[in-house]
């Protein structure tokens, strides 16, 4: 379960690779690694043990859209209530809510 509290101020941020990885990062990292690149540079350091070339970089992007279309590809869907359900399972959230859960 999400906090939905405190963390809700907290822009999630995906760094992705044209190779494949993905990088969860900070909006101030993401203003940081923007700002390397439109200087010119040729390697950013991500994280700690994690460096990119910039030729790989594909972009950084709102985790929700990224964790979004990961579930689509992996056949869940999005019900009317916003919640995600496996492929071919129905949407129960009605009946949920009518007893308040
Ligand atoms: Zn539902």
């Amino acid at each position: 379960m999400t906090q939905p509290s405190k963390e809700i101020d907290i822009k999630k941020l995906y760094l992705m690779t044209f190779s494949g990885a993905k990088f969860l990062i900070t909006q101030q990292q993401a203003d940081k690694i923007t700002e390397l690149i439109n200087q010119g540079a040729k390697v950013i350091k991500i994280t700690e043990n994690d460096f990119m070339g910039v030729s790989d970089f594909r972009g950084i992007y709102n985790a929700e859209v990224v964790e979004d279309e990961l579930r689509r590809k992996q056949g869940q869907w999005k019900c009317e209530y916003g919640n995600w359900h496996e492929k071919g399972q129905e949407c129960g959230c009605a009946i949920a809510k009518q007893y308040g859960l």
